[in-house]
This record gives C-alpha cells, sequence and structure tokens, in this order.
C-alpha cells in the first residue's frame, strides 16, 4: 500500500487533519476528525475494557503466574517537577540534534544520513533526510550540485558507502558537510543534547521556581500513587493500574504522519508484583499483548515481538520487548515501535521513595548513583507493600506495557486499507477502496440505506436507524445510487450495510450486507439491532 493514498484518505473522508491547518499547519500536531475520533476512541476503549474492566479478578487467564487484580486512574498531565528529576527524565531524555546555522532548520541528529563523495582529491560528506525511497536520488542530487556537475558527469564522483554517521565526523572535517537543506558547506553544528520535555510555568511566578513540565509520559502518575491506591482500595499484590492519556515531547524531527508526534496519548499499564514472580509475569504480559493487537486485525509478518538485546537494556532492568509493525512508510524490512514491555525491577518505587534532598541544596540539582548515572533523590515516602497473608514486606517489581493510542490507530489503519473489485448493482465488477477494520473499532459500525428515496422506504429506514442509533454508531444515507454509498462505507470500514427494498415493505425483512465478504443476506427488521450489536461488539 502506498502511504500517500491513506494520507488523502484519511483527510478526504474526516479521519485526520493537520492541527491548525488554516494557519499552515504546527509540525508534529495532528487533529482526529469526525471519523478518527470514533476510531481512536474505540480502540482506546477496547484497550480499556480488555485490560482494566472485563478482567476477572477471580480466575488466571491463560499464561498468567495467578489471579490478579486491575485497577484505573487519570492523573494530571503537570505534576511536581521533582517526579522527573526522580524519574530520570530531567537528566536522560534527551535526543542529540544538529543545527543548520543558515537554513535555522533543526535535526535529529540519528535521522540525519550521508556519505562520503569524492572527486579528484577533493570530498565531501553530503547528508539527506529525504524518506528512504528517495534517499538515494536525493544524495546524487545533491552530490552532483555541490562539486558544479550535470547528470551525465556522474561517473566523475565515487561515493563512499554509508558508514559514517555525523558523530564520527571530526571537527576538522565538518567544514566538508553539506547539511540535509544547505546550499554550502559547513553550516552544521555539533551534536547537541535536546531535552524532550516541553516546559511551562506554572502560577504567576515567572521564575525557574515556578518551572513545570508537560508529562513525557502517563506512567509516572501512577508510580506516584501507588501508596494512594493501596490504602484506598483492598488491592493486593499481584495488580496493576492502567491509564490512558495526554504526553508530550518535544520531538526534534516529528515525521511519518502521526507516528512520532509532539503530542499523542499513551495507554500504559504498571504491574506490580512480588519479585520472585515478576519474569512470569513479564512473560505473560509480552503475550497477552501481542495477542491483543492480532485479535484486532494486525496478523501475520507485518506484525512482531522483538526482545532487546541484554546491551539494550537499562541498567534495572530484566528484560524489554517491543511490538513492532512494518508501516509502510519504512524501508522494506524495518519496523516501527508500537509498545513496549518492559520489566522495570523495583527501580521506579524505589526512587520515588529515596531520601529527600538537603534543602539547603538546589533542588534539581545532579548526583552521581552506583552506576555512574545521576542519582534522583525521591519522595522520602515509604513506597514499600506489606502482605498481609505472609507480613512480608517488600518493594515490588513493576511490569510495564505501554503502548501509544496514535501508532495503534495509525497501524490499524494501514493494516486495513485494501483495494479490490466488487460488483455494482447492475453485476457489473468495479474497483472499490476498502477498510477492513475491525468491527469492533471501526468508527461506523452500520449504515442504513433505503434502497430508493419514495415508496415509504425511507420512513421504515428512519425508524430502523432510530433503533440502532441507541446501541451503536451507525449512519444513514438515502443520497445516489446504492452500489455509491455501499463503496462510500467501503472507504471507511464500515462493516455492514443494511438496505430496506420493495421486498420490506411486504415482509418487513431487509438486506445485511457484509463489506468484507460482499455476502447478503435478509433478517427481520425486528431482529436487525440485536444481529448487528452481536456482530460489532
Ligand atoms: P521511540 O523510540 O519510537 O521514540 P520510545 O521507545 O521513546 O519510542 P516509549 O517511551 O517506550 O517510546 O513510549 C511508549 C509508547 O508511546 C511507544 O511505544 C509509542 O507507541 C508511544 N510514543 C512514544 N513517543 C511517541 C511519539 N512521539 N508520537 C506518538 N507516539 C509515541
Amino acid at each position: 500500500m502506498q502511504m500517500e493514498k491513506l494520507v488523502s484518505l484519511c483527510k478526504r473522508r474526516g479521519f485526520l487533519f493537520q492541527s491548525s491547518e488554516i494557519y499552515g499547519g504546527l509540525n508534529g500536531f495532528w487533529d482526529y476528525g469526525p471519523l478518527g475520533v470514533e476510531l481512536k476512541r474505540n480502540i482506546k476503549d477496547a484497550w480499556w475494557k480488555d485490560m482494566c474492566q472485563n478482567h476477572n479478578e477471580l480466575l488466571a487467564p491463560p499464561g498468567a503466574p495467578s489471579t490478579y487484580e486491575m485497577v484505573g486512574l487519570d492523573c494530571t498531565i503537570i505534576m511536581h517537577p521533582q517526579v522527573w528529576k526522580c524519574s530520570g527524565h530531567y537528566d536522560l531524555f534527551h535526543d542529540y540534534m544538529v543545527d543548520c546555522r543558515v537554513s535555522k532548520k533543526r535535526y535529529r541528529f540519528d535521522q540525519v544520513r550521508g556519505k562520503w563523495v569524492n572527486r579528484d582529491s577533493q570530498r565531501v560528506f553530503v547528508t539527506t533526510m529525504a524518506e528512504p525511497d528517495h534517499e538515494e536520488e536525493d544524495l546524487t542530487r545533491r552530490a552532483l550540485k555541490i562539486f558544479n556537475l550535470r547528470s551525465k558527469d556522474l561517473e566523475k564522483l565515487s561515493f563512499d558507502s554509508r558508514v559514517l554517521t555525523l558523530d564520527k565526523i571530526q571537527s576538522e572535517d565538518r567544514a566538508l558537510v553539506l547539511g540535509p537543506d544547505a546550499n554550502e558547506l559547513g553550516t552544521l553544528t555539533d551534536p547537541r543534547e535536546f531535552n524532550l520535555m516541553f516546559k511551562t510555568y506554572v502560577g504567576a511566578l515567572s521564575g525557574e521556581e515556578g518551572a513545570a513540565f508537560l508529562r513525557p509520559e502517563t506512567a509516572q502518575g501512577i508510580f506516584v500513587n501507588f501508596k494512594n491506591v493501596v490504602d484506598s482500595t483492598r488491592i493486593r499484590v499481584p495488580f496493576g493500574v492502567a491509564q490512558v492519556g495526554k504526553s508530550f515531547r518535544n520531538e526534534i524531527t516529528p515525521r511519518n504522519f502521526t507516528f512520532r508526534s509532539r503530542e499523542f496519548e499513551q495507554m500504559e499499564i504498571e504491574f506490580f508484583c512480588h519479585p520472585n514472580a515478576s519474569a512470569g509475569w513479564y512473560q505473560y504480559w509480552r503475550n497477552r499483548r501481542l495477542q491483543w493487537y492480532k485479535d484486532l486485525g494486525l496478523a501475520g509478518e507485518r506484525l512482531r515481538l522483538r526482545e532487546h538485546d541484554t546491551d539494550e537494556l537499562s541498567h534495572y532492568s530484566c528484560g524489554t520487548a517491543d511490538i513492532e509493525y512494518a508501516f509502510p512508510f519504512l524501508p522494506e524490512g524495518e519496523y516501527g515501535e508500537l509498545e513496549g514491555i518492559a520489566h522495570r525491577g523495583d527501580f521506579d518505587l524505589r526512587s520515588h521513595s529515596e531520601g529527600k534532598l538537603d534543602p539547603k541544596k538546589r533542588p534539581l540539582e545532579v548526583e552521581i548513583n552506583e552506576h555512574g548515572q545521576p542519582r534522583h533523590r525521591g519522595s522520602g515516602k515509604d513506597l514499600s507493600y506489606r502482605d498481609d497473608l505472609s507480613n512480608e514486606r517488600f518493594i515490588p517489581h513493576v511490569i510495564e506495557p505501554s503502548a501509544g493510542a496514535d501508532r495503534a490507530t495509525l497501524a490499524f489503519l494501514c493494516q486495513a486499507y485494501d483495494e479490490d473489485q466488487a460488483p455494482d448493482e447492475d453485476g457489473k465488477m468495479q474497483s472499490r477502496v476498502v477498510m477492513r477494520l475491525n468491527p469492533r473499532i471501526a468508527p461506523i459500525k452500520a449504515a442504513v440505506l433505503p434502497l430508493v428515496k419514495k415508496d415509504g422506504m425511507p420512513e421504515v429506514a428512519v425508524e430502523l436507524y432510530g433503533a440502532l442509533k441507541k446501541k451503536l454508531n451507525v449512519f444513514y444515507d438515502e443520497k445516489a445510487a446504492i452500489g455509491r454509498r455501499y463503496r462510500r462505507q467501503d472507504e471507511i470500514g464500515t462493516p455492514y450495510c443494511i438496505t430496506i427494498d420493495s421486498q420490506t415493505l411486504q415482509d418487513r425483512t431487509v438486506t445485511i450486507r457484509d463489506r468484507d465478504s460482499l455476502e447478503q443476506w435478509r433478517v427481520r427488521i425486528d431482529d436487525c439491532v440485536a444481529e448487528i450489536e452481536k456482530r460489532v461488539t
């Protein structure tokens, strides 16, 4: 599938719009249109229902080490700044960036690719940020231009394979680098650290005392409420806390549609368990989360689970796996992260319980811990847990399945897009675009279509529409030929079309058409609501 086709469909049919589009847009921010909001809401609802609400705490699900409980939370976006100090985000949550002195553009350093290009004794490092399909072409074009050559002179140039990354360029070589949007050499700065948290100021204080950050993940709200949850409910370890909400990261180069945005939504679980059982729970959540995507339609080779190598793991982690999807905008064979499932040990609860900073020290001052990393002094509150049956006191281990609602939405959209042939009302084959969304997440569950706009058909259809609308998001359409109306619904992934025809007026039955199989069958109008409901929930 070509990504451009999906992007255009999303705009044309109201799934996704660029934020503030009439003012030229704002890079890295996206609005969900009337259909997009339903789709994303259905995905978040499916996650909440499957992970949190419909969980039966009296029975251990298949593969789970034991029974467990689940509850939810909804925490604020702005939290005490010390939370981010303690979580490590204040000191460590950064990417490297390079700036171009001339174009004033800023690039995420690991996304700038390049090659040495030689002509006789002259050499230049040409860079590109072009999409993978156009990278080669862009590099060649820019190399010819900087050496003042035409396409026919290409053989005068030799290219070194793309092994040199920008960080390896010695400072004396920097004068030889052609930045991605520059027309002259040597305009890029050294790579510099750039913290991804958005900063703001709380209250009337304008100075640093009022400084605060928009959360870059929802997880920390759960950790700092651990004690509140335990104390206010009768919940016992093992248990999980789920949260869905907005997170913000000032990504240097947001790209690939909504995949890397600056404002996005996360669906996170922090699962608290006994340290002895945490390896088993980690396995359980990996498998459970992978299966969830499969059940909603992301099957096949495009979906995979990748276990991190030990050198990729944080010092406190005994295991991390990513659920990845081969998004069509990535080069062949590459995958993008949909969700990370991390075994976080007792790192978070332990660091939030560490002693308070000496008040004489600056609140955000850096101390180095035994791993050579900044020490983040916590609240000084005891966040350990006492098991009232065994009387054992311990700091629970945490398994964290952390998913992105926007990335999941994008993956379901990419997977659903299809083109095929379907017969029109005269039986002639016509090409159609069809979004094969799982009925559970489809924005519109059914369309009610009177075959013609006369003979009493609209009246019956309106009545049925009203009955369906009470239960499900359905659509009524009486305009245009029936074949066209079907195709408009196929294109937005409506799983069922219900047609009211002349037979309906005689025997009170309607036709239901299945979007994927194109099969049609008749049901009694009085059974229609139950029939559709059964198929879409
Ligand atoms: P990446 O390596 O792609 O930046 P990450 O490893 O930093 O992602 P996490 O911190 O593990 O991501 O966040 C958990 C989930 O939140 C990700 O798997 C992803 O689905 C989502 N997410 C993270 N950053 C973004 C973003 N900028 N835009 C959209 N979704 C995001």
